[in-house]
């Protein structure tokens, strides 16, 4: 049942303040764990097997895959670009 942990309580460094289980494995927009959820809970369970059990690879991936680009990566990234157009052109 995914509910089993859920009452744990674990210091948050992104929010400096104890929250429960059921905060870390909700977190994100669709109910998906956050990202840190392994790093922050692999000593105080089993949370490779948790994620197993209860989520498909597919949403493992999205809840734990790096950020996207962040805004000024993408705007650094096109001026780059833009540079070199000139340069070649
Ligand atoms: S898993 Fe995320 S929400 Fe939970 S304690 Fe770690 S950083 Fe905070």
């Amino acid at each position: 049942m995914i509910e089993v942990y859920d009452s744990l309580m674990i210091y948050c460094p992104q929010l400096g303040g104890e929250v429960p289980f059921k905060y870390c494995r909700t977190l994100l927009h669709d109910h998906l764990p956050c990202r840190k959820i392994i790093i922050c809970w692999e000593f105080k369970l089993e949370i490779g097997k948790f994620l197993n059990e209860h989520y498909s690879l597919e949403q493992i991936q999205k809840a734990l895959a790096p950020p996207t680009k962040t805004r000024m990566e993408t705007i650094l990234e096109l001026i780059e670009k833009a540079k070199k157009v000139k340069e070649e052109g």
